[in-house]
Protein backbone atom coordinates (compact mmCIF):
# COMPACT_ATOMS: atom_id res chain seq x y z
CA UNK A 1 0.00 0.00 0.00
CA UNK A 2 2.91 2.24 0.87
CA UNK A 3 4.62 1.56 -1.73
CA UNK A 4 1.36 2.47 -3.75
CA UNK A 5 0.81 5.79 -2.64
CA UNK A 6 4.47 6.62 -3.12
CA UNK A 7 4.32 5.89 -6.80
CA UNK A 8 0.89 8.16 -6.87
CA UNK A 9 3.35 10.94 -4.90
CA UNK A 10 6.03 10.29 -7.18
CA UNK A 11 3.70 10.52 -10.82
CA UNK A 12 2.15 13.82 -9.35
CA UNK A 13 4.98 15.41 -8.65
CA UNK A 14 6.46 14.78 -11.81
CA UNK A 15 3.36 15.77 -13.56
CA UNK A 16 3.17 19.24 -11.58
CA UNK A 17 6.98 19.66 -12.22
CA UNK A 18 5.97 19.13 -15.90
CA UNK A 19 2.92 21.72 -15.75
CA UNK A 20 5.27 24.15 -13.94
CA UNK A 21 8.27 23.98 -16.45
CA UNK A 22 5.48 24.55 -19.53
CA UNK A 23 4.23 27.52 -17.42
CA UNK A 24 7.70 28.63 -17.46
CA UNK A 25 8.26 27.83 -21.07
CA UNK A 26 4.83 29.87 -21.55
CA UNK A 27 5.99 33.06 -20.00
CA UNK A 28 9.01 33.28 -21.28
CA UNK A 29 7.36 33.17 -24.81
CA UNK A 30 5.07 35.90 -23.47
CA UNK A 31 8.26 37.97 -22.73
CA UNK A 32 9.75 37.66 -26.62
CA UNK A 33 6.85 38.42 -27.82
CA UNK A 34 6.39 41.32 -25.48
CA UNK A 35 9.71 42.49 -26.71
CA UNK A 36 9.98 41.92 -30.35
CA UNK A 37 6.07 42.97 -30.88
CA UNK A 38 4.76 40.21 -32.15
CA UNK A 39 1.92 38.47 -31.06
CA UNK A 40 1.70 35.89 -28.65
CA UNK A 41 1.12 32.41 -29.99
CA UNK A 42 0.36 29.86 -27.41
CA UNK A 43 2.05 26.86 -28.47
CA UNK A 44 1.44 24.59 -25.17
CA UNK A 45 -1.92 25.16 -23.50
CA UNK A 46 -0.81 23.93 -20.16
CA UNK A 47 -0.40 27.60 -19.26
CA UNK A 48 -4.10 27.79 -19.09
CA UNK A 49 -4.13 26.38 -16.15
CA UNK A 50 -2.68 29.46 -14.52
CA UNK A 51 -5.13 31.76 -12.71
CA UNK A 52 -6.42 34.54 -15.11
CA UNK A 53 -3.52 33.35 -17.74
CA UNK A 54 -6.25 33.35 -20.81
CA UNK A 55 -7.62 36.39 -20.23
CA UNK A 56 -3.73 38.17 -19.87
CA UNK A 57 -2.43 36.46 -22.65
CA UNK A 58 -5.55 38.53 -24.94
CA UNK A 59 -4.74 41.68 -23.21
CA UNK A 60 -1.20 41.34 -24.49
CA UNK A 61 -1.92 40.66 -27.75
CA UNK A 62 -4.21 43.52 -28.06
CA UNK A 63 -1.96 46.03 -26.95
CA UNK A 64 0.87 44.56 -29.20
CA UNK A 65 -1.49 44.96 -32.15
CA UNK A 66 -2.34 48.71 -31.24
CA UNK A 67 1.27 49.62 -30.80
CA UNK A 68 2.91 47.83 -34.16
CA UNK A 69 -0.74 49.98 -35.71
CA UNK A 70 0.53 52.74 -34.23
CA UNK A 71 4.12 52.39 -34.94
CA UNK A 72 3.25 51.65 -38.59
CA UNK A 73 0.75 54.82 -38.71
CA UNK A 74 3.90 56.80 -37.51
CA UNK A 75 6.29 55.48 -39.72
CA UNK A 76 3.80 55.90 -42.75
CA UNK A 77 3.27 59.75 -41.44
CA UNK A 78 6.90 60.50 -41.26
CA UNK A 79 7.49 58.64 -44.74
CA UNK A 80 4.27 60.31 -46.04
CA UNK A 81 6.24 63.44 -44.60
CA UNK A 82 9.89 63.00 -46.02
CA UNK A 83 8.04 62.47 -49.27
CA UNK A 84 6.57 65.62 -48.96
CA UNK A 85 9.06 67.62 -47.50
CA UNK A 86 12.01 66.00 -49.25
CA UNK A 87 12.47 67.99 -52.35
CA UNK A 88 11.46 71.35 -50.53
CA UNK A 89 13.88 73.80 -51.64
CA UNK A 90 13.62 75.08 -48.22
CA UNK A 91 15.41 72.36 -45.30
CA UNK A 92 13.13 70.82 -42.84
CA UNK A 93 14.12 69.30 -39.72
CA UNK A 94 11.74 67.27 -37.47
CA UNK A 95 12.96 66.67 -33.68
CA UNK A 96 11.54 64.71 -30.95
CA UNK A 97 11.14 65.55 -27.45
CA UNK A 98 14.42 64.43 -26.51
CA UNK A 99 16.54 66.31 -29.63
CA UNK A 100 16.95 62.83 -31.55
CA UNK A 101 16.06 64.08 -35.58
CA UNK A 102 13.11 62.28 -36.78
CA UNK A 103 13.22 64.27 -40.67
CA UNK A 104 16.00 66.04 -41.93
CA UNK A 105 15.07 66.27 -45.90
CA UNK A 106 17.86 66.61 -48.55
CA UNK A 107 17.88 70.69 -48.75
CA UNK A 108 18.15 70.36 -45.19
CA UNK A 109 21.28 66.93 -45.40
CA UNK A 110 23.11 69.88 -47.90
CA UNK A 111 23.56 72.22 -45.19
CA UNK A 112 25.43 69.63 -43.03
CA UNK A 113 27.23 67.18 -45.38
CA UNK A 114 29.21 66.31 -42.84
CA UNK A 115 26.76 64.05 -41.18
CA UNK A 116 25.69 61.40 -43.91
CA UNK A 117 22.41 60.24 -42.58
CA UNK A 118 20.93 62.88 -40.33
CA UNK A 119 17.86 60.79 -39.07
CA UNK A 120 18.29 59.10 -35.64
CA UNK A 121 21.44 61.23 -34.52
CA UNK A 122 21.08 63.89 -31.66
CA UNK A 123 20.24 67.92 -32.76
CA UNK A 124 23.50 68.56 -30.54
CA UNK A 125 25.72 66.21 -32.53
CA UNK A 126 24.80 67.89 -35.68
CA UNK A 127 24.32 71.66 -34.82
CA UNK A 128 26.54 72.90 -31.87
CA UNK A 129 25.34 76.21 -31.47
CA UNK A 130 23.75 76.96 -27.82
CA UNK A 131 21.02 79.76 -29.28
CA UNK A 132 19.67 77.21 -31.63
CA UNK A 133 19.35 74.64 -29.31
CA UNK A 134 17.85 77.22 -26.66
CA UNK A 135 15.49 78.29 -29.61
CA UNK A 136 14.52 74.55 -30.56
CA UNK A 137 13.27 74.08 -27.01
CA UNK A 138 11.14 76.92 -26.67
CA UNK A 139 9.67 76.32 -29.85
CA UNK A 140 8.78 72.84 -28.93
CA UNK A 141 7.37 74.30 -25.14
CA UNK A 142 4.94 76.13 -27.49
CA UNK A 143 6.64 80.09 -27.11
CA UNK A 144 5.70 82.03 -29.98
CA UNK A 145 9.18 83.10 -31.74
CA UNK A 146 9.74 85.14 -34.40
CA UNK A 147 12.08 83.70 -37.47
CA UNK A 148 15.57 83.92 -36.27
CA UNK A 149 19.42 83.55 -37.56
CA UNK A 150 22.11 81.40 -35.68
CA UNK A 151 25.60 81.60 -36.60
CA UNK A 152 26.67 78.25 -36.28
CA UNK A 153 30.41 76.24 -36.05
CA UNK A 154 30.46 72.99 -38.01
CA UNK A 155 34.43 71.37 -38.00
CA UNK A 156 36.29 74.06 -39.37
CA UNK A 157 33.36 75.86 -41.49
CA UNK A 158 31.20 78.79 -40.36
CA UNK A 159 27.11 78.45 -41.42
CA UNK A 160 24.92 81.22 -40.80
CA UNK A 161 21.15 79.49 -40.84
CA UNK A 162 17.49 81.08 -40.62
CA UNK A 163 15.17 79.41 -38.84
CA UNK A 164 11.74 79.48 -37.86
CA UNK A 165 9.55 76.75 -36.13
CA UNK A 166 6.38 75.43 -34.69
CA UNK A 167 5.68 72.52 -31.97
CA UNK A 168 3.98 69.61 -33.33
CA UNK A 169 2.39 66.57 -31.34
CA UNK A 170 4.19 63.32 -32.06
CA UNK A 171 2.89 60.83 -34.39
CA UNK A 172 1.20 59.01 -31.15
CA UNK A 173 0.01 62.09 -29.53
CA UNK A 174 1.87 61.41 -26.41
CA UNK A 175 4.53 64.09 -26.27
CA UNK A 176 5.63 67.51 -27.97
CA UNK A 177 7.88 67.70 -31.08
CA UNK A 178 9.20 70.09 -33.19
CA UNK A 179 9.25 71.39 -37.05
CA UNK A 180 11.79 74.03 -38.28
CA UNK A 181 11.69 75.49 -41.92
CA UNK A 182 15.66 76.14 -41.80
CA UNK A 183 17.62 78.44 -45.07
CA UNK A 184 20.74 78.49 -45.55
CA UNK A 185 22.21 82.01 -45.27
CA UNK A 186 25.91 81.28 -45.59
CA UNK A 187 26.49 82.72 -49.44
CA UNK A 188 24.34 85.32 -48.72
CA UNK A 189 26.12 86.79 -45.60
CA UNK A 190 29.94 85.46 -47.34
CA UNK A 191 29.03 88.05 -50.24
CA UNK A 192 27.96 90.34 -47.54
CA UNK A 193 31.22 90.22 -46.10
CA UNK A 194 33.28 90.39 -49.35
CA UNK A 195 30.76 93.69 -50.46
CA UNK A 196 31.57 95.13 -46.76
CA UNK A 197 35.29 94.64 -47.13
CA UNK A 198 35.51 95.91 -50.42
CA UNK A 199 33.74 99.25 -50.16
CA UNK A 200 35.73 99.41 -46.90
CA UNK A 201 38.93 98.89 -48.99
CA UNK A 202 38.08 101.33 -52.28
CA UNK A 203 36.78 104.06 -49.68
CA UNK A 204 40.24 103.79 -47.80
CA UNK A 205 42.14 103.52 -51.20
CA UNK A 206 40.06 106.71 -52.65
CA UNK A 207 40.93 108.52 -49.39
CA UNK A 208 44.44 109.02 -49.89
CA UNK A 209 44.77 110.71 -53.18
CA UNK A 210 41.93 112.23 -52.26
CA UNK A 211 43.23 113.68 -49.07
CA UNK A 212 47.24 114.73 -50.72
CA UNK A 213 45.28 116.35 -53.09
CA UNK A 214 43.33 118.53 -50.83
CA UNK A 215 46.18 119.25 -48.51
CA UNK A 216 48.22 120.52 -51.45
CA UNK A 217 45.40 122.56 -52.74
CA UNK A 218 44.87 123.70 -49.12
CA UNK A 219 48.04 124.89 -48.79
CA UNK A 220 47.98 126.19 -52.16
CA UNK A 221 44.99 128.70 -51.99
CA UNK A 222 46.46 130.03 -48.38
CA UNK A 223 50.00 130.81 -49.67
CA UNK A 224 50.40 130.80 -53.51
CA UNK A 225 50.75 134.54 -53.68
CA UNK A 226 54.20 134.20 -51.19
CA UNK A 227 55.16 130.48 -52.90
CA UNK A 228 58.54 130.43 -55.27
CA UNK A 229 57.07 129.33 -58.69
CA UNK A 230 59.19 125.85 -58.19
CA UNK A 231 57.49 125.04 -54.85
CA UNK A 232 53.84 125.78 -57.05
CA UNK A 233 54.91 123.99 -60.06
CA UNK A 234 55.92 121.21 -57.62
CA UNK A 235 52.54 120.85 -56.21
CA UNK A 236 50.42 121.37 -58.79
CA UNK A 237 52.61 118.18 -60.52
CA UNK A 238 51.87 116.32 -57.13
CA UNK A 239 48.16 117.09 -57.42
CA UNK A 240 48.11 115.74 -61.06
CA UNK A 241 49.87 112.93 -60.29
CA UNK A 242 47.39 112.24 -57.45
CA UNK A 243 44.52 113.04 -59.59
CA UNK A 244 45.73 110.95 -61.86
CA UNK A 245 46.06 107.76 -59.77
CA UNK A 246 42.04 108.95 -58.49
CA UNK A 247 41.20 108.25 -62.20
CA UNK A 248 43.28 105.34 -62.67
CA UNK A 249 41.20 103.55 -59.35
CA UNK A 250 37.66 104.83 -60.43
CA UNK A 251 38.53 103.34 -63.82
CA UNK A 252 39.35 100.46 -62.97
CA UNK A 253 36.18 99.67 -60.15
CA UNK A 254 34.53 100.66 -63.22
CA UNK A 255 36.05 98.08 -65.28
CA UNK A 256 35.13 95.52 -62.51
CA UNK A 257 31.69 96.84 -62.12
CA UNK A 258 30.66 96.27 -65.39
CA UNK A 259 32.50 92.61 -66.08
CA UNK A 260 30.62 91.98 -63.00
CA UNK A 261 27.00 93.38 -63.83
CA UNK A 262 24.08 91.49 -65.51
CA UNK A 263 25.32 93.26 -68.76
CA UNK A 264 29.19 93.15 -68.91
CA UNK A 265 29.30 93.92 -72.53
CA UNK A 266 31.20 90.63 -74.02
CA UNK A 267 31.26 90.31 -77.96
CA UNK A 268 32.27 86.84 -78.70
CA UNK A 269 34.29 86.43 -82.24
CA UNK A 270 37.03 84.05 -83.76
CA UNK A 271 40.18 85.83 -82.47
CA UNK A 272 43.68 84.88 -83.79
CA UNK A 273 45.62 84.52 -81.31
CA UNK A 274 49.06 85.03 -82.76
CA UNK A 275 48.80 88.20 -84.65
CA UNK A 276 46.95 89.63 -81.79
CA UNK A 277 49.72 88.50 -79.44
CA UNK A 278 52.27 89.93 -81.89
CA UNK A 279 50.33 92.72 -82.43
CA UNK A 280 50.36 93.60 -78.65
CA UNK A 281 54.52 92.66 -78.50
CA UNK A 282 54.85 95.43 -81.24
CA UNK A 283 52.57 98.34 -79.32
CA UNK A 284 54.90 97.86 -76.08
CA UNK A 285 58.27 97.87 -77.79
CA UNK A 286 57.09 101.18 -79.32
CA UNK A 287 56.25 102.56 -75.84
CA UNK A 288 58.75 104.66 -74.14
CA UNK A 289 58.36 102.75 -70.90
CA UNK A 290 58.51 99.38 -73.15
CA UNK A 291 62.21 100.34 -74.85
CA UNK A 292 64.09 99.78 -71.57
CA UNK A 293 62.78 96.18 -71.93
CA UNK A 294 63.11 93.01 -73.91
CA UNK A 295 60.35 92.20 -75.51
CA UNK A 296 59.39 88.90 -76.99
CA UNK A 297 56.59 87.33 -78.34
CA UNK A 298 56.51 83.20 -78.61
CA UNK A 299 53.09 82.74 -80.43
CA UNK A 300 53.45 79.54 -83.22
CA UNK A 301 50.65 79.82 -86.15
CA UNK A 302 49.38 76.89 -84.10
CA UNK A 303 47.57 78.58 -81.69
CA UNK A 304 45.16 79.56 -84.10
CA UNK A 305 41.58 80.60 -83.40
CA UNK A 306 39.80 81.27 -80.01
CA UNK A 307 36.32 82.38 -79.76
CA UNK A 308 36.86 85.68 -77.05
CA UNK A 309 36.24 89.42 -77.12
CA UNK A 310 39.35 90.42 -78.30
CA UNK A 311 39.04 93.79 -76.74
CA UNK A 312 39.09 92.43 -73.29
CA UNK A 313 41.53 89.75 -74.25
CA UNK A 314 44.22 92.91 -75.32
CA UNK A 315 43.52 94.45 -71.79
CA UNK A 316 44.30 91.03 -70.23
CA UNK A 317 47.69 91.11 -71.83
CA UNK A 318 47.78 95.33 -71.05
CA UNK A 319 47.60 94.69 -67.79
CA UNK A 320 50.10 91.73 -67.32
CA UNK A 321 52.49 93.39 -69.24
CA UNK A 322 51.94 96.97 -67.72
CA UNK A 323 52.53 95.43 -64.27
CA UNK A 324 55.82 93.24 -66.06
CA UNK A 325 57.11 96.96 -66.96
CA UNK A 326 56.15 98.29 -63.59
CA UNK A 327 57.49 95.71 -61.50
CA UNK A 328 61.05 94.64 -63.15
CA UNK A 329 64.21 96.85 -63.49
CA UNK A 330 65.26 98.39 -66.85
CA UNK A 331 67.02 95.72 -69.39
CA UNK A 332 64.48 92.84 -68.07
CA UNK A 333 63.28 90.04 -70.73
CA UNK A 334 59.31 89.93 -71.13
CA UNK A 335 57.50 87.06 -72.78
CA UNK A 336 54.29 86.82 -73.99
CA UNK A 337 52.67 83.73 -76.13
CA UNK A 338 51.11 80.00 -76.01
CA UNK A 339 51.04 76.93 -76.98
CA UNK A 340 48.04 74.05 -77.43
CA UNK A 341 47.76 72.29 -74.66
CA UNK A 342 44.66 70.27 -75.49
CA UNK A 343 42.48 69.53 -78.41
CA UNK A 344 40.09 72.14 -77.31
CA UNK A 345 42.81 74.03 -74.88
CA UNK A 346 45.40 76.67 -75.69
CA UNK A 347 47.84 77.89 -72.48
CA UNK A 348 48.83 81.55 -73.07
CA UNK A 349 51.40 83.13 -70.63
CA UNK A 350 53.36 86.81 -69.97
CA UNK A 351 56.58 86.08 -68.12
CA UNK A 352 59.48 87.94 -66.86
CA UNK A 353 62.85 87.45 -65.27
CA UNK A 354 62.17 90.27 -62.69
CA UNK A 355 61.75 90.09 -58.60
CA UNK A 356 58.83 87.94 -58.71
CA UNK A 357 56.71 87.03 -56.18
CA UNK A 358 57.03 85.36 -52.82
CA UNK A 359 55.51 81.86 -52.63
CA UNK A 360 52.35 83.44 -49.92
CA UNK A 361 51.85 86.29 -52.20
CA UNK A 362 50.84 84.32 -55.14
CA UNK A 363 46.89 82.63 -53.79
CA UNK A 364 46.59 86.11 -53.07
CA UNK A 365 47.60 88.81 -55.68
CA UNK A 366 44.59 87.95 -57.62
CA UNK A 367 41.87 89.38 -54.72
CA UNK A 368 41.34 92.80 -55.17
CA UNK A 369 43.54 95.60 -53.62
CA UNK A 370 46.40 93.04 -52.68
CA UNK A 371 49.32 94.26 -52.96
CA UNK A 372 52.87 92.60 -52.75
CA UNK A 373 54.55 95.71 -51.78
CA UNK A 374 52.49 98.89 -51.80
CA UNK A 375 54.57 101.63 -51.75
CA UNK A 376 56.44 100.33 -54.82
CA UNK A 377 52.47 99.91 -56.85
CA UNK A 378 51.67 102.93 -55.63
CA UNK A 379 54.92 104.66 -56.59
CA UNK A 380 54.30 103.46 -59.97
CA UNK A 381 50.39 104.40 -60.51
CA UNK A 382 48.97 100.74 -59.40
CA UNK A 383 45.73 100.44 -58.55
CA UNK A 384 45.76 97.07 -56.74
CA UNK A 385 42.60 96.04 -59.51
CA UNK A 386 44.79 94.79 -62.44
CA UNK A 387 45.17 91.31 -61.61
CA UNK A 388 41.16 91.06 -60.66
CA UNK A 389 40.46 92.32 -63.70
CA UNK A 390 42.33 90.00 -65.37
CA UNK A 391 40.79 86.62 -63.67
CA UNK A 392 37.94 88.22 -64.36
CA UNK A 393 38.36 88.06 -67.93
CA UNK A 394 39.69 84.79 -68.58
CA UNK A 395 36.86 83.30 -66.18
CA UNK A 396 34.25 84.87 -68.30
CA UNK A 397 36.00 83.25 -71.16
CA UNK A 398 35.54 79.73 -69.67
CA UNK A 399 39.24 79.90 -68.89
CA UNK A 400 41.41 79.87 -65.54
CA UNK A 401 44.62 81.77 -64.70
CA UNK A 402 47.26 81.42 -62.17
CA UNK A 403 50.38 82.70 -61.07
CA UNK A 404 54.17 81.06 -61.10
CA UNK A 405 57.51 82.34 -59.56
CA UNK A 406 60.02 82.02 -57.93
CA UNK A 407 61.62 84.71 -55.91
CA UNK A 408 63.95 86.72 -57.36
CA UNK A 409 63.76 84.81 -60.64
CA UNK A 410 60.29 86.54 -62.30
CA UNK A 411 56.92 85.57 -62.30
CA UNK A 412 54.79 84.32 -65.20
CA UNK A 413 50.91 84.56 -64.99
CA UNK A 414 48.99 81.63 -66.77
CA UNK A 415 45.78 81.20 -68.14
CA UNK A 416 44.35 78.29 -70.07
CA UNK A 417 41.61 79.42 -72.51
CA UNK A 418 39.17 76.71 -74.31
CA UNK A 419 39.31 76.59 -78.29
CA UNK A 420 35.67 75.29 -78.18
CA UNK A 421 32.71 77.06 -80.63
CA UNK A 422 30.96 79.47 -78.57
CA UNK A 423 26.73 79.53 -80.10
P1 LIG B 1 48.81 96.81 -59.09
O1 LIG B 1 47.95 97.84 -59.66
O2 LIG B 1 49.25 97.11 -57.69
O3 LIG B 1 49.93 96.41 -59.97
P2 LIG B 1 47.75 94.19 -59.66
O4 LIG B 1 46.47 93.56 -59.25
O5 LIG B 1 47.99 94.35 -61.08
O6 LIG B 1 47.84 95.54 -58.87
O7 LIG B 1 48.93 93.32 -59.05
C1 LIG B 1 48.88 92.93 -57.69
C2 LIG B 1 50.27 92.88 -57.08
O8 LIG B 1 51.00 91.79 -57.65
C3 LIG B 1 51.11 94.09 -57.37
O9 LIG B 1 50.85 95.12 -56.44
C4 LIG B 1 52.51 93.56 -57.26
O10 LIG B 1 52.90 93.57 -55.90
C5 LIG B 1 52.38 92.13 -57.71
N1 LIG B 1 52.84 91.94 -59.13
C6 LIG B 1 52.06 91.93 -60.22
N2 LIG B 1 52.80 91.69 -61.33
C7 LIG B 1 54.06 91.54 -60.92
C8 LIG B 1 55.31 91.27 -61.57
N3 LIG B 1 55.38 91.12 -62.91
N4 LIG B 1 56.41 91.17 -60.81
C9 LIG B 1 56.37 91.30 -59.49
N5 LIG B 1 55.22 91.56 -58.79
C10 LIG B 1 54.10 91.69 -59.50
Amino acid sequence: MSVFLAVVFLLTLLFLLRVMWRQNRALGELRNAVRSSQPFLQRDRAADYLPGWPALTGTVNQLITENTELRHQRTDQLTQLEATLGNLREAVLIVDESNYIHLANRALREIFPGARDLVNLRLELIVRSVPFLDYVRATRAGQPLPRQEFEIIDRQNTHWIEASGAPIPSPDGKSQWALFVIHDMTNQRKLERVRRDFVANASHELRTPLSIIKGYIETLVDGHQTMSLEDRDKFLKTIQRHSERLKAIIDDLLILSRLESATPGLTFAPVDLPALLQGIADDYRRRPNGADHVIVATAPETLGLVQADAEKLTQVFGNLLDNALKYTPKGARLELGGSVTGENEVELFVGDNGPGIPAADLLHIFERFYRVDKGRSRETGGTGLGLSIVKHIVQMHGGRVWAESEEGRGLAIRMRLPRAQRN
